[in-house]
């Protein structure tokens, strides 16, 4: 199943090149108390809400997915994890330009650890990159995006998949400089997560999916989530012994060679095979 955020925060369920209605089903979530448990409501009972999805679908009303503002797919994530230089080849291009790649002294991917960004740097694609520092150098980062399904702790390799609620386009846009990692890369909108959420029952094998990004048709970065350094499984099992995850924590999951610049006017087209294809726009903050 494909489920989305769109248009005015409505719920929908894409198939067939159609984006389905199905607000309706969100009556079937509990409703908000506080203090609220951890974690996305919607991605926290999205097992329970599938039967609720299910009855509403036949009538609901639908728009072609071109017509569609899709907002991310997880709207309250607690955490946003960032896996760094999880490609060998992007770590061949960060050690070729130290001055640029300024964290890559400190070692490989299980070494340097993991990162957070913060959640208020979430978008969906319609939304687009506002940059607001145009005179230093904002790249794109093209990820598969993890999104966390229940709550684990200190889960085992051989049980960490099956946490995952599904996969989306992430996009981990960084500000490139000496500053510290969390800051640089949790500017607001440079988290895109979209267009919608694969679950993981539609995805055969999250290891084995082709991914391409092009910036004004350009083909800057092309791989195949294959390449991991540390695959998915590992990542889940290894960071979730330094903190719970929750529903709707996002891992982004590494990038690959071709990092680049971007400016405003500029359009960065996604795709990853099995999952989707999206189209980002940037532009000047304040613009
Ligand atoms: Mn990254």
């Amino acid at each position: 199943m494909r489920i989305c955020w769109y248009d005015q925060q409505q719920l929908g369920v894409v198939d067939d090149g159609k984006v389905y209605d199905v607000s309706a089903a969100l009556d079937a979530l509990p409703a908000a108390r506080y203090p609220a448990a951890p974690g996305d409501l919607l991605i926290s009972h999205l097992d329970g809400l599938r039967a609720a999805i299910a009855r509403h679908l036949p009538h609901a009303s639908s728009k072609p997915v071109a017509q569609a503002r899709f907002l991310s797919p997880v709207a309250n994530p607690g955490k946003i994890i960032g896996v760094p230089v999880n490609y060998m080849d992007h770590v061949v291009e960060a050690e070729a330009d130290r001055a640029t790649f300024t964290d890559r002294y400190k070692g490989g991917v299980t070494e340097q650890g993991f990162f957070l960004k913060a959640a208020s740097s979430l978008v969906g694609p319609a939304e687009g990159v506002a940059l607001r520092f145009p005179e230093r150098l904002s790249h794109h980062e093209m990820e598969l995006g993890i999104v966390i399904g229940r709550k684990v702790a200190n889960v085992s390799e051989a049980q960490a998949l099956s946490c995952i609620a599904g996969y989306a386009i992430a996009l981990d846009m960084t500000v490139r400089g000496p500053e510290d990692r969390s800051l640089r890369k949790s500017l607001d909108s440079y988290a895109v997560l979209g267009p919608w959420l694969v679950t993981a029952d539609a995805i055969a094998d999250p290891q084995a999916l082709g991914m391409r990004l092009y910036v004004n048709g350009e083909l800057r970065q092309e791989t195949n989530t294959a390449a991991m350094i540390i695959g998915i499984a590992e990542q889940i099992a290894w960071v979730s012994r330094f903190y719970t995850l929750y529903p709707g924590d996002i891992i982004m999951s590494g990038t690959c060679a071709g990092v680049g610049p971007v400016v405003p006017g500029d359009t960065m087209h996604c795709e990853i095979d099995g999952v989707a294809a999206m189209d980002v726009a940037v532009r000047l903050a304040g613009g």
